[in-house]
């Protein structure tokens, strides 16, 4: 058993801060929750995963949207953030659709 070298709790699986090398419980891990000494290195890199944040895009997903007749694919494909993938695939249909008019229409004057 190891003890957090921050307050002393016995942890089964410590925490090894990688700015100092100390071990820490779960509690402690965050060089800010042990006065980390190197802890103005840990300040300049993005912040690791503190408990996952369910703020954005997590459990209330709005059902029954009006969009387009392909509102069922577009909504999933709309969960990559900053990505119009919406708008792409507005795009997309309607160069097909004009593609298959111009097909239909050239087909019916040649037959
Ligand atoms: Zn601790
Ligand atoms: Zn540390």
């Amino acid at each position: 058993m190891t003890r957090c070298d921050h307050c002393g709790n016995e942890v089964v699986l410590p925490f090894s801060c990688q700015y100092c090398g100390g071990k820490y419980c779960p509690d402690c891990r965050l060089p800010p929750n042990h006065n980390c000494v190197n802890i103005s290195l840990w300040n300049n890199k993005p912040r690791p995963a503190v408990g996952i944040s369910y703020g954005k895009g997590g459990g209330a997903t709005p059902t029954g949207g009006g969009y387009i007749a392909d509102s069922g694919r577009a909504a999933q494909k709309r969960r990559g953030d900053g990505i119009p993938y919406l708008k792409i695939m507005i795009a997309i249909i309607v160069l097909i659709l004009l593609g298959i008019a111009g097909m239909v229409l050239s087909g019916y004057h040649l037959g």
